[in-house]
């Protein structure tokens, strides 16, 4: 039987990214290449980029690098699990950038000297219900006709691959190449390599506006002064239209809000081996012990609230997939806004000022989707232009259809 100690979860609390003892620049610097707005993961991993080519970056953000939506996201690589129908381009990206991980990461842990739990065991889909399965194919359909690297598995053997499972698993599908990181240790490590390549941090910092002369960004201004650069990119992720918006810039972005809660599995409650999701929730284990489970999905604006109604929804999907979760215990329950879209894909390149750019909008897929971007970033900054898969991501294609004619990815 659970005993009942007596212990206070701090509903909302914020799992931090681990401590950081580095170095951090003091003063504004008067000028640099590149001022970057916002120290998610998205700004932190241009920044780190450019920096990387020798050219001098400013990251600056309101509050501590890597505690906005990075903060709240599960660190899932989720390229196949992800694809929905009619997101081809999306799911262009998502490959590209997925491809991009495994040297994303081998710079990102030789430049930090840390290691991001980056997991390797693949994700599976199942069908927890006879009744499930039938829409549990036809994503494997739609996988499929993407040639996507999905198998079809059978109750038997997937239950076999995760034997935590509550039994009988009807179906599943096995996404061998989605992988996943802790999106903390991400922002970790992203400061420290940001640092290590010469690159400027300034946390705790708000940008009040971006600085103009005859038409042209000309670098940022906060509270401490104004530092000039010959460009000025913003990454403020889900605040983007606030930051754009004293610019005359609108850009279709809108919160959509995640709750999720972290479960402390235990030798006795074991944990799972690779991410698995249900059609109701997704459970992502960590090596430390954590069992991630997520994630709402509610268009209710800026309203961090955590509900009853998110709560129960993940407590009671997690309880139907996982016996074991019975005796985990709750270590945090969070939520978090998606920076979302109107099509649901990233917005990337140019913003019609010149000497601004902008990387925002990356809804579910911001963790995947981070080398793509920062790749995009970088090559636009140093040779003037986007190529591949990325530079179908423009702000201009909102101008080509009505407000909120949003496709499903
Ligand atoms: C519950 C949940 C689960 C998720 N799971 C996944 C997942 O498994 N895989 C995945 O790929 N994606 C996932 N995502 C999505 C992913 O987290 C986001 O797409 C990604 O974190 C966006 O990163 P960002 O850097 O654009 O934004 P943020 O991390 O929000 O960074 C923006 C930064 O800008 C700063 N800022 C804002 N205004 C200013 C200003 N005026 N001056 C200075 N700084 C400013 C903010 O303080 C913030 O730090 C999830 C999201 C949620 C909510």
């Amino acid at each position: 039987m659970a005993s009942f100690e007596s212990k206070t979860i701090d509903i909302g609390a914020r799992l931090r990214p681990p401590a950081d003892a580095e170095r951090r620049a003091s003063r504004i610097p008067a000028t640099v290449d590149v001022a970057v707005v916002g120290a998610g993961i998205i700004g932190l991993s241009i920044g780190w980029r450019l920096a990387a080519r020798g050219l001098s970056v400013a990251v600056f953000d309101r509050a501590e690098a890597g505690t906005g939506t990075t903060l709240a996201s599960t660190g899932m690589l989720a390229a196949a699990a992800e694809h929905e129908a009619g997101g081809d381009d999306l799911l262009a990206l998502a490959l590209d950038s997925q491809a991009r991980w495994h040297p994303y990461r081998e710079a990102l842990e030789a430049d930090s000297g840390m290691k991001i739990d980056y997991r390797g065991e693949g994700t599976m889909l199942v069908a927890l219900a006879r009744d499930e399965v039938e829409r549990l194919r036809f994503r494997f359909e739609i996988q499929k006709r993407a040639n996507l690297d999905a198998r079809w598995l059978g109750g038997v053997e997937a239950r076999a691959l995760e034997p935590g499972l509550r039994g009988p698993v009807a179906a599943g599908i096995f996404c061998s190449s989605d992988h996943q990181v802790d999106p903390r240790l991400v922002s970790a490590a992203l400061k420290r390599a940001f640092l290590a390549r010469g690159g400027l941090l300034f946390e705790n910092v708000e940008v009040v506006s971006i600085d103009r002369e005859a038409g042209r960004a000309r670098g940022i201004v906060c509270a401490a002064g104004a530092c000039r650069a010959t460009t000025t990119i913003v990454a403020t992720g889900v605040w983007s239209g606030e930051t754009l918006a004293p610019l005359g810039i609108d850009i279709p972005i809108r919160p959509l809000k995640g709750q999720a809660l972290a479960l402390k599995t235990s030798r006795q409650t074991g944990n799972l081996t690779r991410v698995v999701w249900t059609e109701q929730i997704h459970m992502s284990p960590k090596s430390d012990g954590r069992l991630i489970v997520g994630a709402t999905m509610e268009d209710t604006g800026f309203n961090a609230a955590i509900t009853v109604g998110g709560a129960l929804a993940l407590l009671e999907g997690v309880h139907r997939a996982l016996p074991s979760s019975e005796e985990m215990e709750i270590e945090a329950i969070w939520s978090g806004y998606r920076p979302t879209s109107d099509d649901d894909a990233p917005i990337l390149g140019e913003t019609g000022v010149p000497g601004l750019l902008l990387a925002t909008g990356h809804h579910r897929n911001g963790i995947l989707l981070a080398p793509a971007t920062a790749a995009a970033l970088e090559e636009l900054v140093v040779n003037g232009a986007m190529s591949g898969s990325a530079s179908r991501f423009g702000l201009a294609r909102f101008a080509k259809r009505p407000a909120h004619a949003g496709v499903a990815t």
